[in-house]
């Protein structure tokens, strides 16, 4: 199936980084967002998407089926990592490392590999 978002088929960035950001993006202190079963504290200020701990393996929170293709459960909340990681760079140029991830994305594809890691 083809998408007009290429993340809908690529998912790749939720798959290959470990996650991480400022534990008070995690929700419950009034201004955080992100829910807190969905992530692991990695030092005392600092936190992650559960199953990215190590990088190289799917975010909790990302989604896959052959209708809609990747989806994350928690867009709404998700965090500023995941917010300021995008297709295209602030200044208008293409994001070289989802380009890269991309064609990893179209690699898998080509040789069947289950949609998530
Ligand atoms: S690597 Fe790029 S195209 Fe793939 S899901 Fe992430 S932002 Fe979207
Ligand atoms: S929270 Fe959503 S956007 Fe962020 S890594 Fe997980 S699935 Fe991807």
């Amino acid at each position: 199936m083809e998408f007009d978002n290429p993340c809908f088929e690529c998912g790749m960035c939720c798959q290959h980084f470990r996650v991480s950001f400022y534990h008070g993006e995690i929700a419950g202190n009034g201004v955080g967002t992100v829910p807190e079963d969905l992530v692991t504290m990695i030092s005392p200020h600092l936190a992650c998407m559960k199953g990215t701990e190590k990088g190289g393996a799917s975010c909790i929170a990302l989604r896959y089926t052959q209708q809609e293709g990747y989806r994350c459960s928690i867009y709404e909340q998700r965090s500023s990592a995941c917010r300021e990681f995008n297709v295209m760079n602030d200044d208008g140029t293409p994001n070289q490392k989802c380009q890269e991830l991309q064609e990893i994305a179209r690699q898998r594809k080509r040789q069947g590999l289950n949609p998530l890691k």
